[in-house]
C-alpha cells in the first residue's frame, strides 16, 4: 500500500482547503429550506469557490458535472443538483470538496428541510455521531479497524445499518488517497494508524438494509429499499496530539 503521510507544513495547507469547504457547508446550511432547487444551492457552492480563489474538487471530477453532490432522502451519495425542489420533511445530504494550492478538503453534511420526522431526526444524530465515534478512534497505535468498528458499533446499536459498497479514503494532493477507510470491521484489524495520516471519514448510513444501487444517471447512489440514508464526513489528521479535525473554520 502507498499511504501518503504528511508533514505539519502539509496539513497545515490541507486545513486551509478544508476551511473552504466547512465555509460552504455553512453557507448551504443557511440555505437549505423547502422551495429551493439544489441547482440554487450549487450555485451558493460555486460563488463562495470562486470568491475563495479555490477550485471545488468533484466539478469534472470522473465527469461528475456539478460543483457538489446533493443527495435527497433515499439517496445516499452522488445527486447531481437539478432544478429539483427541496420538500419540507426531507432530508438532504451536501458533500463538497475543495483545492486550494493542490491539497484537498472533504466533507459532507445532512440537514433536515424544515420540520422532519422523529426517525428522520434520529438518522441524522446517529450518523453525526457515529463520524463523532470514527474521529475519537483517530489516535496513534489504534488499528485501522478500530475506527472503522467504532463507527460501526455506533449505528447498529442505533438500529440502522452502515453502508458497505462505499468507504471513505485518504486524502492529501489527490482527493482519494490511500487507504480506503470502510465504516463498518474488526478491531484489532489493518493498517496502524500513524502521525501524519490524513483521512476523509464518512459514515453512510440507512434506516432500513445497507445495499444500495446506482441510478441510470450513472452517478446517484440510492438505498436498495428505499429508506432515508444520511451522510456525515469530516477530513481528519492524525496527530500526537490526537485527531485534528481539518474541514473546520
Ligand atoms: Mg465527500
Ligand atoms: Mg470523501
Amino acid at each position: 500500500m502507498n499511504i501518503r503521510l504528511k508533514t505539519p507544513a502539509q496539513i497545515k495547507k490541507l486545513k486551509k482547503a478544508g476551511r473552504v469547504v466547512a465555509e460552504v457547508l455553512d453557507l448551504i446550511s443557511e440555505n437549505v429550506r423547502p422551495g429551493v432547487t439544489t441547482k440554487k444551492l450549487d450555485d451558493l457552492a460555486a460563488a463562495h469557490f470562486k470568491k475563495r480563489n479555490a477550485r471545488a474538487a468533484f466539478l469534472g471530477y470522473q465527469g461528475f458535472p456539478a460543483h457538489i453532490c446533493v443527495s435527497i432522502d433515499d439517496e445516499v451519495v452522488h445527486g447531481i443538483p437539478s432544478d429539483r425542489r427541496l420538500e419540507e420533511g426531507q432530508i438532504v445530504s451536501v458533500d463538497v470538496g475543495s483545492i486550494v494550492d493542490g491539497y484537498y478538503g472533504d466533507s459532507a453534511r445532512s440537514f433536515a428541510v424544515g420540520g422532519i420526522t422523529n426517525g428522520a431526526g434520529k438518522l441524522l444524530e446517529a450518523t453525526r455521531e457515529a463520524l463523532n465515534r470514527g474521529i475519537e478512534a483517530c489516535v496513534i497505535g489504534n488499528r485501522l479497524g478500530d475506527l472503522s468498528a467504532a463507527i460501526q458499533r455506533y449505528a447498529e446499536s442505533r438500529g440502522f445499518s452502515v453502508v458497505r459498497d462505499l468507504v471513505g479514503h485518504g486524502i492529501g494532493t489527490r482527493m482519494h488517497e490511500e487507504p480506503q477507510v470502510p465504516n463498518f470491521g474488526e478491531p484489532g484489524t489493518g493498517i496502524e494508524l500513524e502521525e501524519g495520516l490524513v483521512l476523509a471519514i464518512e459514515p453512510m448510513i440507512n434506516a432500513g438494509k445497507y445495499e444500495v444501487r446506482m441510478l441510470s444517471d450513472g452517478w446517484t447512489i440510492v438505498t436498495d429499499d428505499g429508506s432515508l440514508s444520511a451522510h456525515f464526513e469530516h477530513t481528519v489528521a492524525i496527530t500526537s496530539n490526537g485527531p485534528e479535525i481539518l474541514t473546520l473554520r
